[in-house]
This record gives structure tokens, sequence and C-alpha cells, in this order.
């Protein structure tokens, strides 16, 4: 069990920049993603290109914008917990219990969402038996790479993750097939040139321009599939095992289910303290809703500050929370590890 002071759901612009806000006034946090790096939509999806309108940063990448921001909460040594979803947010005494899919818990005095469009989940495969074919056969990220030693492995997809595991797993596999359904890959020239190497040899057999139409399994298993291509050739090929990679797209996900007052895929707050329908839980950047609500990163920015302000208030009731300056609080200094010069 984790103890803190708040835990964020989500390590997006937003829920980074809460970290810091809540550091300012000595508050710690853990924060959850269940994508296995920080920036959100940031990093999931525009890591290359430009954002204009940060204040005070004419332009960066998404990129830059993560590793700005992870800099910027240093100080504060708030747990990063990637590649895990939170599922379960309930009341707990004074506070909260927070629970992952991977099994982390944490006790928290106040819970941040900042869930973004949602969690990012795998985009499944669509094709005839994909139902029917069990999570040993049928994956959609790799756990174990020694699992498929030996194996006929199918890989489908042509982006970074597809071709990084094609060329990390061809050595291990008895042989694998990559489906792809065009012929030029999303992944850089080495990692291409690696698998193209790895295809001279006799380890990898590509079919592009193709689709898997059909999983053939005994029970479960599978044991073949059945990939069309273009020029309307048909395909039948013997396989143990498949990953599946089509990217990843957004879903409300367990955040439905907490018992808050849900506006269409958003979560109502206030302006003053952005807190939702449950005394306690706050919601930050895209995923809250409220009347002139605008999905930029600058106004999440503005609400994770408030939010902050409504947190230390609700954790010290009684005590006047003062406004700051990082330019000349010594307190915050401290906080933020910065030397003040001697005088
Ligand atoms: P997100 O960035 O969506 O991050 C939310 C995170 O929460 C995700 O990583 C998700 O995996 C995680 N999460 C959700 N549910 C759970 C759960 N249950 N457990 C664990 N983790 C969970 N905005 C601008 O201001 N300027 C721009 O120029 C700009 N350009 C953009 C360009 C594109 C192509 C796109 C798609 C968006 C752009 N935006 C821009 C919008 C901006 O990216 C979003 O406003 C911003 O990312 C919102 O940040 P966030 O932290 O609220 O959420």
């Amino acid at each position: 069990m984790i103890k803190t002071d708040v835990v964020i759901i989500g390590a997006g612009p937003c829920g980074l920049f809460q970290v810091f806000e809540l550091g300012l006034l000595g508050l710690n946090a853990e924060v959850v993603d269940s994508i296995r790096q920080p920036g959100g939509q940031c990093s999931e999806l525009y890591p290359d290109k430009p954002i204009y309108d940060i204040p005070g940063i004419p332009v960066c990448t998404g990129e830059e914008l993560t590793e700005n921001l992870m800099k910027q909460i240093e100080p504060f040594g708030a747990g990063l917990h990637l590649g895990d979803e939170v599922s379960v947010v309930r009341p707990e005494g004074d506070g909260f219990h927070v629970a992952t899919d991977g099994g982390k818990q944490f006790s928290a005095k106040a819970v941040v969402i900042a869930a973004g469009v949602g969690s990012f989940q795998p985009r499944a495969l669509r094709a005839k038996g994909a139902d029917e074919i069990g999570e040993d056969s049928l994956q959609y990220r790799v756990r174990d790479p020694e699992q498929y030693a030996g194996k006929n492995l199918a890989i489908l997809g042509g982006g970074d993750s597809a071709l990084d595991w094609v060329v990390e797993l061809g050595p291990i596999a008895k042989h694998i097939t990559l489906v792809h359904r065009r012929d030029e890959y999303r992944a850089v020239d080495a990692t291409v040139a690696a698998m193209r190497d790895l295809e001279a040899a006799g380890k990898v057999t590509t079919l592009e321009n193709a689709k898997v139409s059909e999983l053939q399994h005994e029970d479960s298993e599978l044991r073949g599939m059945i990939v069309g291509n273009k020029s309307g050739e048909t395909f039948e090929v013997d396989i143990d095992q498949m990953l599946v990679f089509f990217g990843l797209a957004p879903k409300l996900g367990p955040i439905a289910e907490w018992g808050l007052d849900i506006n269409r895929k958003t979560i109502n707050v206030d302006t003053e303290r952005f807190e939702t329908s449950t005394p306690g839980i706050f919601a930050v950047g895209d995923i809250n809703y409220y009347p002139g609500k605008k999905k930029l990163i600058l106004c999440g920015f503005h609400e994770a500050a408030l939010a902050a302000f409504a947190i230390k208030q609700r954790i010290e009731p009684g005590r006047k929370v003062h406004v700051q300056y990082t330019t000349t609080s010594p307190v915050m200094h401290e906080r933020l590890g910065v030397k003040d010069d001697e005088e």
C-alpha cells in the first residue's frame, strides 16, 4: 500500500503539471498511466509535431514539452507508475483507496483525474475467429520475449512497435510472418534495414499490402491464419502465436464506473476548485467539462494550479493558503531545491 497526499490518474501534460503545482504547495503525489511513457497525447499522438501555444515557449514538439515537464517536476520526486491502468477509486476514511489492474494499491487524501481523452488501449484485430482465440495465442503486447522461443509467430502492423519486435524476436522465434496493410513501414530506417536482413536470412517472411481475414484455431489455441493481399492472392500460414500492433485508441474505461457526474465522455467540475461531484476527487485537462471549456494544454495548466490550492485547503482545513511567488518565496525555493543567493 503506497500512502500519498494525492494520486494523479494520467501522466499527460496536465497530470505532470499537476505534480508541479502540488509540489509547490508542499504536497506529494503518485502518478499512474496506462501507457508506458509520460506525455499523454503529446508523446503518443504527436511527439514530433510543433506546438506553438505554450506560454513563453514559442515552439516545441510534443516530446520536448514532455521532457521539459518531467525536468520541471524532478524536485518533487513523485512516483511514476507507467503501463498500469487505474481501475478502482473509492472513498475510504477521510480519503480514497486507489487500485490498478497491475495490483498496485494507494491510500490518498485526494485524487486528481487527468485522464485526457481516456486510457489508451491497443486497437483490436477484427478478423473471423479472433474472438475465440485465447490470450496466450493472440496478444497486443510482449510480456515475456522467451514465450516466443521456437514458435511460428505472426506479427501484424507496420509501425515502430511491430518492426522493433520483429527485429528483437527474429533470432528467438522459429519463424516470423510480418503482415502489413501497406508496403511502406513507419519505423526508423535502421530497424527496417534490420528486418530486411532477417528476411534475406529466411527468418522473416513479409506479406505486404495484406490483411488477415481469418484465424484458424483448435479450442482457443491458434493454429493458422488466412491472409489476403491487394492483388487478390490468398495465403494460408501455419502459426502458433500472433502479436498485433495496430496502435492505441483512447477509451474512457473504468472512470465511467466511479459514480461521478459524467457529461458524455467528460467529467463535470466547478471552475473554482475543479472538483467533481465527489468531494476530494478533482479533474483537470481534457477529461473535464464546464461551460466554456477548451481542450487546450494551457487551460489544463490553469486548472491544475487552482485544483492544487483546493486540495491543499481540503487537506489542511482552517489554514489559509496564500499565493507565493516562485521568484521570491524562500519556502518554494526550498521545495524546488533552489539555493537562495547569500546576501
Ligand atoms: P492526455 O494528454 O490525453 O493524457 C491523459 C493520460 O491519461 C493518457 O496518457 C492516458 O493513457 C491516461 N489515462 C486515462 N485513463 C487512465 C486510467 N484509468 N489509468 C491510467 N491512466 C489513464 N493542445 C494545445 O494546447 N496546443 C496544440 O498545439 C495541440 N496540438 C494537438 C495536436 C494533436 C494532433 C492532438 C491530438 C492534440 C493536440 N492538442 C494541442 C491537445 C492536447 O494534446 C491536449 O489538450 C492535452 O494532451 C490534454 O492533456 P491531458 O493531460 O489532459 O490528457
